[in-house]
């Protein structure tokens, strides 16, 4: 058997110990001294093996970047990998959702998305150290407070040491129960459709009213039209609010809407069917705000080389290494839009991100963790 996969066998109820501490210390995104107890816990776990620096996260907690000291004397670049510390859980959550094991899952809050990636990394880096396999490369691990509110205080040090790496791994999980690897992910974005019209009495005045309700419904079903499922652009006005009494013209009506593409050149034309929306009643006024904020990331010819790597490796493993596309976003989608050679979905196989059934699978734990090692020392 592979001498790295055989390791992270034997060191499996580690793995699974550590993974249940990362779960128990709860870390939700609104919550900074909670990430930064998680940040602590993280700092704790890997001062014997690695230099540690935090960083500021303005109204969030605080950035973690790990370099951990690894084999080998002649490192030439570096090898960025990233991960998240917040979750979408709130603080509590663990009462009705506890750290479990059972049905040969682990099961809680944040499970899947992501700590069992941070656990994996950690755990691979140890891989190397043990069995003294040197690393081509120096590595850099960096995780993110905000992921999962849109990475606004993130995104500069990302982008930072993006781009002074030859290679970014994202530690996020897999795709489906396969746990498929992440060649491409869609950009995201937000429009913010506010119609203001003219209130007036529904009984005595009807006629002087111009009811932004009626004008945005208008709009919506125009905005419907952007669409395009065969170029991977999707738009969904995802929620609507406006007026506030039945008997009340209304004067003013908003719709929240999340847009998808799968290509960069497709964002502009986009942008500018929202920026160009025209009232049907010319009582009426319409203001749009938003965009995208996060680039796709495109399949590009690193990504696929970086891919191929990967499945050869995992093929030393026993496993069949496929890819996939998701229409989420991660941090990989910024450090993919700069040029960057990035590979999503290493971390855990599972369901159920943040949703009820978050769950990893116990034995894809250690061909993961193995995966990871090999990358680091092949890269
Ligand atoms: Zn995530």
């Amino acid at each position: 058997m592979d001498p790295l996969l055989s390791y992270a066998q034997r060191r499996l109820g580690d793995i699974v110990a550590l993974i249940r501490r990362f779960v128990e210390c709860e870390s939700p995104s609104d919550t900074p001294d909670a990430v930064n107890r998680f940040v602590e816990l993280v700092s704790d776990t890997v001062a014997p093996f690695a230099k540690v620096k935090t960083v500021k996260g303005g109204r969030f907690g605080k950035q973690l970047m790990v370099e951990p000291s690894l084999p080998g004397k002649r490192k030439q670049g570096q090898i960025l990998a990233l991960g998240h510390s917040d979750t979408v859980w709130s603080m509590g959550t663990l009462k009705t959702m506890p750290f479990r094991q059972a049905d040969g899952r682990l099961w809680g809050p944040g499970v899947l998305d992501m700590k069992s990636g941070i656990a994996f990394f950690l755990f691979a880096v140890q891989t190397l150290r043990e069995l003294e396999i040197p690393a081509a490369s120096k590595v850099l691990l960096q995780v993110n407070s905000d992921e999962e509110v849109g990475s606004e205080a993130s995104r500069p040090l990302t982008e930072k040491n993006a781009k002074a790496s030859k290679a970014v791994l994202v530690l996020e999980p897999g795709t489906g129960l396969t746990g498929k690897l992440k060649t491409a992910r869609k950009g995201v974005g937000d429009f913010t459709v506010t119609v203001r019209g003219r209130a007036s009495h529904a009984g005595v005045d009807f006629t002087a009213g111009a009811s932004a309700v009626v004008e945005l419904a208008r709009q919506i079903d125009h905005i419907a039209t952007f669409t395009h499922l065969d170029r991977g652009i999707t738009v969904n006005p995802g929620v609507i609010s406006g007026g506030t009494r039945s008997n009340v013209v209304a004067a003013e009506a908003t719709a929240e809407v999340d847009i998808r593409v799968l290509r960069l050149k497709d964002a502009p034309g986009l942008e500018k069917k929202f920026k160009s929306l025209k009232p049907f009643d010319r009582r009426c006024t319409i203001e749009v705000t938003g965009g995208l904020n996060r680039p796709p990331m495109e399949r590009s010819a690193g990504i696929v080389k970086l891919f191929r790597t990967a499945q050869a490796l995992a093929r030393d493993l026993g496993v069949d290494a496929e890819e996939s596309l998701t229409g989420g976003g991660s941090d990989g989608n910024f450090t993919a839009a700069l040029g960057v050679p990035t590979l999503d979905g290493l971390g855990a196989v599972g369901e159920g991100a943040h949703a009820a059934n978050e769950s990893i699978l116990v034995d894809r734990i250690a061909d993961r963790t193995a995966l990871i090692a090999k990358l680091i020392a092949a890269l």
